[in-house]
């Protein structure tokens, strides 16, 4: 399956709550969630009642797959890495997603959607220690310096005003002036704003 790249609101509609997907408009009453919460398709009720242990797991993967924008292939290697190492998958799991680049950039108010943050990164907007990257699924590590490419400095400075109420995670720290962000910790699992149950999850892919 490739990346959800049907309409956004359709997305939160879907899962039956909001998942932020559009930036400023999901605060404001023109959010579908806000308007009409049901699901899409002519046979929503015959959806809602199917409630096995199966579509709970699956919808809980769904929901939080469709947050970060990942394809179901790239998603389910980054369970298997969670897996693997010494922390508990259910720990690991959204501790990995929060390093991603996209979700870096985005955390940092630096774009206004995860799906704009992924666009700037691939036109190459960005520089880690120093040097573009433009790989959006990039981990970051503690000690990196994330800074702006000079010639987009004004624009992202613009982009950064309008979203400087997002509340910033304490693993990074963030220089305003200069538009630089350095990771000086790893996210931990209450650096993790969504209601998700990630027993659920690995427990999807445990089958
Ligand atoms: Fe979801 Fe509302 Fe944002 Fe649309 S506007 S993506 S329904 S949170």
């Amino acid at each position: 399956m490739g990346r959800d790249r049907g309409l956004k609101c359709r997305q939160c509609r879907r899962e039956g709550e909001k998942l932020f997907l559009k930036g400023d408009r999901c605060y404001t009453p023109k959010c579908s969630i806000e308007k009409e919460a049901k699901p899409p398709g002519d046979q929503p009720k015959r959806w809602r009642s199917r409630k096995t242990p199966y579509v709970v797991r699956l919808r809980e993967k769904q929901k939080l797959r469709r947050i970060y924008g990942i394809r179901e292939r790239q998603f389910k290697n980054y369970v298997l890495l969670a897996k693997t190492g010494k922390e508990a998958a259910r720990d690991a799991l959204p501790s990995i997603l929060e390093r991603r680049l996209d979700s870096v950039i985005y955390r940092s108010g630096f774009a206004a959607s995860r799906t704009q943050a992924r666009q700037l990164i691939s036109h190459g907007h960005f520089e880690i220690n120093g040097r573009r990257v433009d790989i959006p699924s990039y981990l970051v590590n503690e000690g990196d310096v994330i800074s702006v490419k000079e010639s987009r400095l004004s624009w992202v400075k613009e982009i950064a005003a309008e979203n400087k109420g997002r509340t910033f995670p304490n693993w990074l720290e963030k220089d305003d002036e200069a538009l630089k962000i350095q990771v000086i910790g790893r996210p931990s699992p209450e650096d993790v704003d969504y209601t998700i149950n990630y027993d659920q999850i690995i427990e999807f892919y445990s089958r």
